[in-house]
């Protein structure tokens, strides 16, 4: 019945293979010999599949779960180094004909504002984005073909690309909207757009029908197999993540390395990035109900597992978390974040009126990019704002085969302090452009290559006298 290569849902994310490995993972959680193994085994740094992983997640013996923290450090220290990529949402639309529970779109909620920007006002918070600083940006809405459908995302995508606003500009669209067709992924792909994201929520198929009882987004398998039709479609970037809070974390985790290995195997191309959201309050939505809700020590185990299993593949956390969660998942293995976030429909050019409530969840860290920037430079991080793959093509299994090989390291790095110089001119307070300043002297030197070095000193210097978008 378990079946990675196959198309269905049902074989790939097989619910008897998700029991037999949380069987074994609970069996095995504190046999010593195999977690040793497991470990010394993931030092290859070539990941783990979803048991073996699962057992790490599951160990709870304290010397170990020491060893699987400092190894995700070290892994998340050769991999990304010390750079932390930004990027902003940008919600285009709250209508959607879905009832999931966890969200306040939900069609059921009459009291929440319904907003879908025009073009206009699309405009309007891609300048004020641009404005902050940012460079990528996720656009979100949710379905409903009368008020959302393709066209309406496509024209709207055209738009963001199209606004060239003083030295700004959006050089990457990822986007999250609802599963769709193969002919709609070759039609986002046409369009340009960097990842496809979409959230399974749960993977548990009789919850997941539960949480989802009405709108198109009930059947499981239409949801699950999206992917499937994006990569067919194809857009080789795809970015997978769950709910948690929704259903038993254990079950999320080796089903979610299941869709990785799924995709690695049908595709030979892995996800290019994991999001790991947890229920937040919104509106109508009330997170004591949810029974499942993580702390924030097996969060960080989560997060810890993922980057052990899946080192090629980015992880992200949003502005769902607090900055001191932020912090700590920083040092084991997250290596995108979000910065400034509005996660209302609109609200970047102007905070949106005290009558109004179109927010998809309340954010928790609510600082400006700026703050961030200063606060992730003070940290010893370098804030990126670089997107050079999907610009010079490194997509898919070219860019999987890049970090494989390790090659990216000597584009990641110069590019973020290209990128951050850029961000430092144009948009930095006095206080983080000096601190910034700094950084870049110091990290110029560590790039080990002169002729690269060389590269970068000019760039430097060019984007010192006022050019703009280099990139490696
Ligand atoms: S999670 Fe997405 S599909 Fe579900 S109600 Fe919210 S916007 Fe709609
Ligand atoms: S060079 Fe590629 S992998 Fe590295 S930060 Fe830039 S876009 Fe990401």
């Amino acid at each position: 019945m378990y079946n990675p290569k196959s198309s269905k849902a049902e074989e790939f994310i097989s619910h008897e293979e998700v029991l037999d490995t949380l069987k074994f993972a609970e069996e095995n959680k504190n046999n010593t010999g195999l977690v040793d193994e497991i470990i010394e085994r993931a030092k290859l740094r070539k990941g783990l599949n979803h048991r073996e992983a699962s057992v790490l997640l599951a160990c709870d013996l304290p010397d170990k779960n020491e060893e699987i923290f400092a190894l995700a450090r070290q892994i998340k220290d050769e991999f990304y180094g010390n750079r932390v990529v930004l990027f902003a949402p940008l919600y285009l639309s709250n209508y959607c004909i879905n009832g999931c529970v966890y969200c306040p779109y939900h069609r059921q909620n009459r009291h929440i504002t319904r907003k879908k920007m025009m073009q206009e006002e699309i405009r309007r918070e891609v300048i004020a984005l641009q404005d902050m600083g940012h460079k990528r940006i996720a656009i979100e809405s949710g379905e409903d073909p009368a008020n959302n459908p393709i066209e309406y995302i496509l024209e709207s995508i055209d738009t963001i690309y199209s606004i060239k606003h003083k030295n700004g500009s959006i050089r990457r669209i990822n986007v999250n909207i609802a599963a769709t067709t193969v002919e709609n992924y070759k039609k986002l792909k046409e369009a340009g757009i960097g990842t496809y994201v979409l959230f399974q929520e749960t993977y548990h198929k009789e919850s997941y029908e539960k949480l989802h009882p009405t709108g198109p987004k009930h059947d499981y398998a239409y949801h699950t197999e999206a992917m499937d039709r994006a990569m067919l479609g194809g857009i080789d970037d795809v970015g997978l993540g769950v709910l948690f809070g929704l259903e038993k974390y254990r079950y999320e985790f080796a089903a979610l390395l299941m869709h990785a290995e799924h995709l690695e195997a049908a595709f030979g191309v892995g996800p290019h990035t994991i999001s790991v959201p947890r229920v937040r309050p919104a509106d109508d939505i009330d997170v004591l109900k949810f029974k499942n809700a993580l702390d924030d020590d097996i969060f960080a185990k989560i997060v810890s597992c993922i980057r052990i299993a899946v080192p090629y593949t980015g992880i992200i956390v949003s502005t769902r978390e607090n900055k001191a969660t932020r912090e700590r998942l920083l040092n084991l293995g997250v290596s995108q974040i979000s910065g400034g976030s509005r996660t209302s429909v609109g609200g970047y050019a102007e905070p949106e009126p005290e009558d109004e409530n179109s927010e998809q969840f309340e954010v928790n860290d609510t600082r400006t990019l700026d703050e961030v920037v200063k606060w992730l430079m003070e940290l010893g991080f370098i804030p990126s704002f670089c997107t050079a793959c999907y610009r010079e093509g490194r997509t898919g299994d070219r860019f999987m085969s890049l970090c494989k090989s390790r090659q990216i390291l000597n584009c990641c790095h110069p590019n973020a302090l290209m990128t951050l110089k850029e961000y430092l001119e144009d948009y930095a307070t006095p206080e983080t452009k000096a601190v910034g300043e700094t950084l870049i002297q110091k990290e110029f030197e560590r790039i080990p290559n002169a002729k690269v070095r060389k590269i970068v000193e000019e760039n430097l210097v060019k984007i010192n006298c006022g050019m703009r978008d280099f990139r490696l």
